[in-house]
C-alpha cells in the first residue's frame, strides 16, 4: 500500500472504482429519499423515477466490473450503452412526472421516445452487417448511433421538460452536465481512441456533479411536496385562509401562554338568500373576496382562518391593535367593496378562560349583531 501513489488513486483503476463508488452511494442515497416518497404519496409517477435510479446503479455497477476485465465483449458494451440510454431517458421521465400529472400526450412521447431507443439500440447490431470497413472502424461505429441518440434526448428533454418543471436552474445545470461529459466521451473515444487519462478521469467526474446535482434536485422536490401537503391539511382551500382546526390550536397555544389575543368572529348577513338568487358559483367568488378582505387587513397582525361554511375569524396576536377598530375596518370594506355585509362579534382575553370560551364568546357577540340588525361590530359583554 506504501507504493500507492496520488496519480494511481486520482487516474489508475483504483481512482476509477473510487468515483463510480462515489456515484453509486449518491445514487443509493437519492434512492432512498425517492422511497420515501412514493411510499407516502402512492403516486405511480413517482416509480419511474426509482426504476431509473435502479437501473443508473446496475449501470455503475457493471461499469465497475469493466475494471476488473480486460476485454469487452460486444455484448457488455451493447448493455452498457442501453443502460445509459434508458436510464437517461427514464431519469428525465422521473423528473418530469414530479411536477407534472401524467396524461396520455405524455405517454405517448414516452412510447415515441422508448421505440426510438429501440431501434437505435438494434441499429447496433445492423451496423456489422451493412458497414464495410476494417474491425476496429466497425467496433467504432457500431455504438455511434446510441450515442448520437444521447445528444438528441438531451435536447428533447431541453424542448419538452425544461418549461414544464420547477427548478429549471437545477435542470439546466444537469443538462448542461451530461452534455459536456457525453461530449468529453465522445471526443477521447473518436479522436484520442479513449487514450487521454485525463479525459477518461472528466468522463468520471462530471457524471458525479450530475448526480450530486440530481439528488438536490430531488431532495428539494420532496421538500416542497411535503410543504404542500402540510400546507393543505392547515388551510381551508376555497378561500386559503387557516382551517377550523388549525385556527383553534393557534388560540389554544396563546392561550396557554397566557398571552392578551382578541378573537373576532363573522359572519356574513343573508348568504343563503345570495345562493339562492345568484347561484353557488356567486356565492363562492364572494366568500373569497371577503377572505381576501379579511386576510388583508389582519394577516400581519394575527391569524385569519375560515370557521365554518361563510364563518371567518381572526385571532388577534398584536396587542397594540385595537380590536374594534379592525373589525369595523373589515366590516366598512366588506360593505363598500363587495355586495354582500357582515356582522363582526369580538371578545378578549381574560384570566382562566379557554380557547372554547373565548371563541364562543365571540361567537355570541356576533349573534348579537344578527339579531339587531346585522352589518355591524357588537364587542362581547
Ligand atoms: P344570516 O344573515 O342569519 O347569517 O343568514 P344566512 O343566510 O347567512 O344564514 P346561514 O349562516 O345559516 O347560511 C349559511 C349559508 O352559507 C348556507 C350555505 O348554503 C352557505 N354556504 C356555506 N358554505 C358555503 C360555500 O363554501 N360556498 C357557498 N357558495 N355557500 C356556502
Ligand atoms: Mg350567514
Ligand atoms: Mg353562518
Amino acid at each position: 500500500m506504501n507504493d500507492l501513489t496520488f496519480s494511481d488513486l486520482w487516474l489508475g483503476t483504483l481512482g476509477t472504482i473510487i468515483s463510480y463508488t462515489m456515484i453509486i452511494s449518491i445514487l443509493l442515497v437519492t434512492l432512498l429519499a425517492s422511497v420515501r416518497l412514493l411510499l407516502s404519496r402512492r403516486k405511480i409517477g413517482y416509480f419511474s423515477l426509482m426504476l431509473s435510479l435502479i437501473i443508473l446503479i446496475i449501470q455503475y455497477a457493471q461499469l465497475i466490473a469493466f475494471e476488473f476485465t480486460e476485454t469487452q465483449s460486444d455484448t457488455s458494451t451493447f448493455i452498457a450503452l442501453l443502460l445509459k440510454v434508458v436510464s437517461f431517458l427514464l431519469v428525465n421521465t422521473g423528473i418530469y412526472q414530479l411536477y407534472n400529472p401524467t396524461k396520455w400526450k405524455d405517454t405517448i412521447v414516452f412510447i415515441v421516445c422508448s421505440a426510438a431507443t429501440v431501434f437505435v439500440a438494434v441499429s447496433y447490431w445492423y451496423i456489422p452487417v451493412w458497414l464495410q470497413g476494417s474491425g476496429d472502424q466497425v467496433l467504432l461505429m457500431q455504438p455511434l448511433g446510441m450515442e448520437l441518440f444521447l445528444f438528441l434526448l438531451i435536447f428533447v428533454s431541453f424542448i419538452l421538460i425544461n418549461p414544464r418543471i420547477g427548478q429549471n436552474g437545477k435542470y439546466q445545470l444537469m443538462l448542461t452536465l451530461y452534455f459536456c461529459s457525453h461530449m468529453i466521451h465522445m471526443a477521447n473515444m473518436y479522436l484520442f481512441g479513449s487514450s487521454q487519462i485525463v479525459l477518461t478521469k472528466f468522463e468520471q467526474l462530471i457524471p458525479m456533479a450530475f448526480h450530486l446535482v440530481l439528488f438536490l434536485f430531488i431532495f428539494e422536490r420532496i421538500i416542497e411536496i411535503m410543504q404542500a401537503i402540510y400546507n393543505s391539511s392547515i388551510t381551508d382551500g376555497l378561500t386559503k385562509l387557516y382551517n377550523r382546526k388549525y385556527f383553534y390550536n393557534r388560540v389554544s397555544q396563546h392561550i396557554a401562554q397566557q398571552l392578551k389575543v382578541s378573537v373576532i368572529f363573522s359572519d356574513i348577513d343573508n348568504f343563503k338568500k345570495l345562493n339562492d338568487t345568484k347561484g353557488h358559483h356567486m356565492g363562492d367568488l364572494v366568500l373569497k373576496q371577503v377572505a381576501q378582505i379579511v386576510k388583508e387587513e389582519a394577516e400581519p397582525i394575527g391569524v385569519c382562518g375560515r370557521y365554518g361554511g361563510e364563518e371567518m375569524v381572526v385571532l388577534v396576536t398584536d396587542t397594540e391593535v385595537d380590536t374594534a377598530e379592525l373589525a369595523e375596518r373589515i366590516r366598512a370594506r366588506v360593505e363598500a367593496e363587495t355586495i354582500v355585509t357582515v356582522s363582526m362579534g369580538f371578545s378578549h382575553f381574560r384570566k382562566n378562560i379557554t380557547a372554547d370560551e373565548l371563541i364562543k364568546q365571540a361567537d355570541e357577540a356576533m349573534y348579537k349583531a344578527k339579531t339587531s340588525g346585522k352589518n355591524k361590530v357588537v364587542a362581547f359583554g
